[in-house]
């Protein structure tokens, strides 16, 4: 088939314009239809010497939190989540094959739903550190290490009275406490990588 009219969005269109490869395919999953377009992009020059890291702290509550003061909520998946869950419970009673039709489905739009804000969030983080010529480190820090201060480093469960709040029991400092735990991960990024790049440098021979 040849000479089909397809839209998409602007920035898709402006990748597939410039860097398609060979033929597409046309593919239709749970009612809806798809072009699978193979494009080939040359990778970026990797950079070596980054000024610093953005930190990230995984969570739930807030899918990710950067040192650079972006949070990105997961306030929209989680309620979608629940309705999700609510109508697989609901579908599961019904137990006919229709309900199972359905309920197939609705696995894939959920799956399909996540993965497409998991990307959306990447990618802006991704952007964030290439403007800044910064690295990306990523973690959940979880247990005791979320309790740690970011600016003195005092360590102290009485840190983190609750799961959004966070305020030094030592030198005062207060923060939201996922932001406080994307600062830590930028400083542990930072010394990772300091201690990497050391131990790949040849070793330095003395002359006395
Ligand atoms: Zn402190």
């Amino acid at each position: 088939m040849k000479h089909v009219a397809f839209t998409g969005e602007a920035e898709q269109l402006a990748t597939v314009a410039e860097h398609r490869q060979g033929e597409s395919d046309l593919l239709c999953q749970g009612g809806q239809w798809y072009l699978l377009v193979t494009c080939e992009i040359a990778e970026a020059e990797p950079n070596v010497h980054p000024v610093g890291f953005v930190g990230v702290d995984l969570g739930i509550v807030n899918i990710a939190t950067t040192s650079t003061g972006t949070r990105h909520s997961g306030r929209r998946i989680n309620r979608t989540r629940e309705q999700d869950r609510k109508l697989r419970a609901k579908l599961q009673k019904k137990n006919t094959k229709s309900a199972k039709r359905r309920a197939k489905k609705h696995a894939g739009k959920e799956a399909r739903r996540a993965r497409d804000i998991n990307h959306k969030i990447s990618k802006c983080i991704v952007a964030e550190a290439q403007r800044t010529a910064r690295g990306i480190t990523l973690e959940d820090l979880g247990g005791i290490r979320s309790r740690e201060c970011s600016r003195c480093h005092h360590m102290e469960t009485a840190n983190r009275p609750s799961q959004a709040t966070f305020t030094c029991r030592s030198c005062g400092f207060a923060e939201h406490a996922d932001h406080n735990a994307s600062h830590n991960i930028s400083h542990r990024g930072w010394w990772t990588w300091v201690r990497g790049a050391e131990s790949q440098a040849p070793a330095l021979t003395l002359i006395a």
